[in-house]
């Protein structure tokens, strides 16, 4: 039998993060008001989409951390983010949602159900996360779900039973979905991942499988290793030009590692 959280348990969690959601307590009500004001938004970006160009949208997650108060300096939308990740980070015990490896400097802020199919969720607490650079690059805007088409024309954000096939990191035990075992040696660090239901194996066979195999790859040539630890290490969610020409890198590296590693 597969655990879910409660509507009773979901809602301390968001009355918990609300009431953090701006580090200084003076301004956590203009903060709050300012998110609800996203989601609003948010919310007409998705209702407007039947008849709308999707490439001519304000991308809202960036206009999130763009945002800047002239009168309330202290507010913006890279404290609210940057308190945001702090947060999740501390819940998930400061371990990739997925892969469960520590997280180092490269984390990003995922969206479990991607804000390029699922804009109405884009602010919503129990859609975000924190996870690896790896894993971020690997689940990208997919929804392994039969369900996908439900998850994406719904307004509502779907209740933790909805996710019978997909593993979802906020509302499933890991431990009850997926076993692992991570070997490290001095010069070398190995994970080995199990589905153990039907959530579990999903999420190994689009994700943590390909994983352990870049893994191996990159730790058979010390080289490589140390250039990507580098780099992974200096990665940041930022939006200067290295952070871009990084990312860029990591897409390009990350492509081709997939196109070698897939049929091994
Ligand atoms: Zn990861």
């Amino acid at each position: 039998m597969v655990s879910v959280p409660t509507e009773a348990a979901l809602q301390v969690v968001l009355e918990d993060y609300l009431a953090q959601c701006h580090g200084d307590p003076v301004h956590v009500a203009a903060t709050q008001a300012y998110l609800k004001s996203m989601t609003r938004k948010a919310l007409r970006q998705y209702r407007r989409r039947p008849i709308r160009n999707i490439k001519k949208e304000i991308d809202l997650w960036n206009e999130l951390y763009e945002f800047s108060c002239s009168k309330t300096p202290e507010i913006s939308g890279k404290l609210i983010r940057e308190q945001l990740r702090m947060l999740l980070e501390k819940e998930q015990n400061y371990q990739c949602c997925y892969c469960r490896r520590p997280l180092l400097n490269a984390k990003q802020i995922e969206h479990v159900l991607p804000r390029s199919k699922c804009v109405q969720h884009t602010f919503n607490l129990f859609n975000l996360v924190i996870c690896c650079i790896d894993c971020n690059r690997r689940k990208s805007n997919n929804i392994w779900s039969v369900k996908e088409g439900e998850f994406t024309s719904e307004q509502q954000y779907p209740a933790p039973e909805a996710f019978d096939d997909l593993y979802h990191p906020r509302f499933h035990n890991y431990n009850e979905h997926i076993k692992f075992i991570r070997l490290q040696s001095n010069h070398h660090n190995i994970s080995i991942y199990k589905g153990l239901t039907g959530q579990g194996k999903n999420l190994c066979a689009n994700i943590l499988t390909h994983l352990s195999k870049k893994e191996v790859f990159v730790n058979g040539n010390p080289d490589l290793k140390e250039y990507i630890t580098t780099i992974t290490q200096h990665a940041a969610d930022m939006n200067t030009q290295a952070d871009k020409a990084i990312r860029v890198f990591q897409a390009a590296f990350a492509c081709a590692t997939e196109e070698l590693l897939c049929d091994l």
